[in-house]
Formats: structure tokens, sequence, C-alpha cells
């Protein structure tokens, strides 16, 4: 029987993940070790419930009475806090979903690549905070790592069978998110609401806030570089407001191959979940004869800010990534506080990475997770001080 955990499990990453494992045999064919949540205890516990979890941790720890209380009568143990989360991941399983959002999903991902299984990395900020450690631990531990992330996924199916020495570049999709065709002069008033609505996917809050200022495409590239070992230059961005081409990679032979499928988070986790196989999927199949056309531009610089900062992030290397991920963290904050507005999100990150620059050690290549975490603590410092 094949063990599973899921980190966010109660989140979107972690329902769909949860749909696709009920629909492939549930707790018949999967022996799940461990389930985390954030806060959301009801929905964990009917999880845990549904999958007859091992172990079931919420992070925030004054809710584990909740969890137990909800658990009662199962044989599912309960755990809470931060440590708990880390701790769970100690447990081998053979495929680890990390969907945890932010940079709270780094620990627990670190964690599970000891167990020399499949880590299915949703968490995007793991490789765009400590790419290289994460890399290395896996190398260390013959874990593997599938990424989640669907134009990620995409690029991954694309290369299959090729030599990354013959790749000209690798070009990722976005979709312009929210505000692609607002006029820009709107943007400084856009509301939390309508930052949160995105044109073609239905993800986390924080995922659809990023897709309209691209900070989530920023990270995507920065993730790119990291994943694929590819030179940052070949890296490319292209508006693609259907959403179904996600990726493209192009050869020095002058070919390109582009993964296409619906806008559907499933995709990419089935993939990562039967890996290397293929199993059937819930997926609604693309009607190309009557969808027509595909469009596709250029990304505005002026629009996307978050596009340049990244392009200087990863010139910088070290810790710019994490300096750049927790400041985006932060300001995301306190735009959804309503503290800042949407355009000042990209002009308190410039000012953090400004900041950490003059002090000479961003670009610094960090040895262990706590220089990550240290200068993420420095950054969200930094950024929450810029916005006083
Ligand atoms: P959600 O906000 O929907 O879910 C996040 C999950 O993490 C929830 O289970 C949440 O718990 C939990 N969580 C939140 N904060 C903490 C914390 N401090 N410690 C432990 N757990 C926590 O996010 P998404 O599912 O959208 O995104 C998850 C990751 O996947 C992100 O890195 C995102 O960039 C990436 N991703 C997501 C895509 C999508 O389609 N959603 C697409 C591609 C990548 P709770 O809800 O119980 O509070
Ligand atoms: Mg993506």
């Amino acid at each position: 029987m094949r063990s599973i955990s899921v980190f966010g499990s109660t989140g979107s990453i972690g329902e769909s993940t949860f749909d696709l494992l009920m629909r492939q045999g549930g707790p018949e064919r999967y022996r799940t070790v461990a389930l985390t949540g954030g806060r959301n205890v009801a929905r964990l516990a009917e999880q845990a419930r549904s999958l007859k979890a091992e172990l079931a941790v919420i992070a925030e720890a004054r809710l584990l009475p909740d969890l137990r209380a909800a658990l009662a009568g199962t044989a599912t143990e309960c755990a809470g806090g931060p440590m708990a989360v880390a701790e769970a991941a100690e447990r081998p399983a053979d495929w680890i979903m990390s969907g945890i959002v932010g940079a709270a999903g780094l620990a627990p991902g670190f964690r599970a690549l000891s167990h020399g299984s499949v880590l299915a990395l949703a968490n995007k900020e793991s490789l765009v905070t400590a790419g290289p450690l994460l890399m290395a631990r896996a190398r260390k531990h013959g874990a593997t790592i599938l990424p989640v992330d669907s134009e990620h996924s995409a690029v991954f199916q694309a290369l299959l069978g090729e030599n990354l020495a013959t790749v000209e570049h690798i070009t990722i999709t976005a979709s312009g998110g929210a505000f692609r065709d607002w006029p820009m002069e709107r943007l400084a008033a856009a509301t939390v609401a309508e930052a949160s609505c995105h044109p073609n996917w239905a993800m986390g809050q924080r995922i659809t806030i990023d897709s309209a200022s691209m900070f989530n495409k920023a990270l995507e590239v920065i993730e790119a570089k990291e994943f694929f070992g590819i030179d940052p230059d070949r890296v490319e961005v292209l508006v693609h407001p259907e959403s179904l081409v996600h990726a493209l990679v192009g050869f020095r032979d002058g070919g390109m191959i582009a993964h296409l499928g619906a806008p559907d988070m499933r995709h990419a986790i089935g993939y990562a979940l039967n890996w290397p196989d293929r199993a059937h999927l819930p997926i609604a199949r693309l009607d190309l004869a009557r969808i027509g056309s595909l469009t596709f531009r250029n990304p505005d610089p002026a629009r996307y800010p978050a596009l340049r900062l990244a392009r200087e992030v990863m010139r910088i290397g070290g810790l710019a990534g994490a300096s750049f991920n927790a400041a985006k963290e932060t300001a995301l904050d306190a735009f959804i506080a309503g503290r800042i507005r949407f355009t000042d999100m990209a002009a308190v990150v410039e000012k953090v990475l400004d900041r950490l620059s003059a002090t000479g050690g961003l670009g610094k290549v960090p040895d262990s997770i706590d220089m990550v975490l240290d200068i993420d603590g420095q950054a969200r410092r930094i950024a929450a001080e810029t916005m006083q």
C-alpha cells in the first residue's frame, strides 16, 4: 500500500489533492501518514476521517483541543503547532505533498526530503528561498522533487527524454491576472476583493492576488531557474490570457514543445501523484476547434514591476530570493489588511531589497535553513518599518 502525507491539506492545493486521493481509491489504496492544516479544524478532521489518517496536525497550536474533540473516537493521533507540522514531515511516506502557502512550507518540505521518497512541490516559496539547499538535500537522500506548479509541471513534461543542454529557452505563461486589461491609473485604487478574482484559475487568495501583481510569476521565474538549473536569461514569461498553454520549451534546432491543458490544478497534482505513470484524471478535455485561437503577448514591465525585481533577485542570488519572498509576503499581508495600496507592494519589496543589498550580505549563499529563516525575519522587519 502506498503511504502518503499532505501538508496544507485544507487549502486549495490540499483539497485538489484530497479529491484525487479519494477518486483514486482513498483509504483502500493509500495509507495516510499525516495531514496538516493551518486553522481549519473542521475540514482537517473531515479529511482525516475520510482517509483514516494516522496523524492530523493543526499549525495553530491553540486549536489542538478543538481538533482532538473533532476526531474523538477515531484512531487518528492529533498534534498542534508549527514544530508538530515540521515533525510530521519526518514520518516516512512514499509520496508527500508540500502544499502549505508561503515560507511556512519550507521547513516541512526540507525535512520531508530525508526519506528518499517523492516530494510533490506546490510550495514554490521553498525553491525561491532555499532552492540549492533543497536540491542538494534531495540528491543526498535520493529523494525526487516533482514540480506541481502548473507551468513547471508542464516544462518537466516537455523535457522528458530531452537533454537540457539543447534547451534555448523555457517560457512560462501568465494569465495576466485580475487587472491585465485595467487602465494603469486605476491600479492604485484596486481593492482586495477585486485582486482576489482570478480570470481562469480557482486558487488560494494569496496566490490569486500575487497573480494580479505578477509576484506569482516572479516567484515562478526564480522557481524555474532553481528547479531546472537553467540560466536565468533563458527563462521567459509570455502573457497568455486563455491559460491553456502552460509552458513552452524551445530547443536549439528551432523546435518548440508546448504543454496544453484545461486550467485545473488536478492535472499537475495528478501527474505528480501517478508519476512516472499517467492515470485517468477528471480534467476537462480541450476542444481546440471550438477554442479556435490562442493569444500571446509580452508582459508590460510598467504594469508588472515584480518581473523586473525577480531578474534582480536572480542576478544577486544567495539570500536575495528569501528576502524577496519575505518582503513580498509582508507587503501582501499589509495589502490584504488594507494598510497599503495594491501598487505599493512592489515599492515595499524594492526598498527591502535595496536596504539589504546595501549591507552587502544579500549575495551570501546560505548553507543552512536557519540562515534562510534569519534573512526572512530581517526582511519582514524592514518591510514592516518601511510601511510605518
Ligand atoms: P491556500 O491558502 O488555499 O492553502 C494554504 C494551506 O496552508 C492551507 O492548508 C492552510 O491552512 C495552510 N497554512 C497556511 N498558513 C500556514 C502556516 N503558517 N503553517 C502551516 N500551514 C499553513 O493556498 P494554496 O493551496 O493556493 O497554495 C499552496 C501553495 O501552492 C502555495 O505555495 C502556492 O504558491 C502553491 N500553488 C498553488 C496553486 C493553486 O492552484 N492554489 C497553483 C500553483 C502553486 P488553513 O486553510 O487550514 O488555515
Ligand atoms: Mg503557476
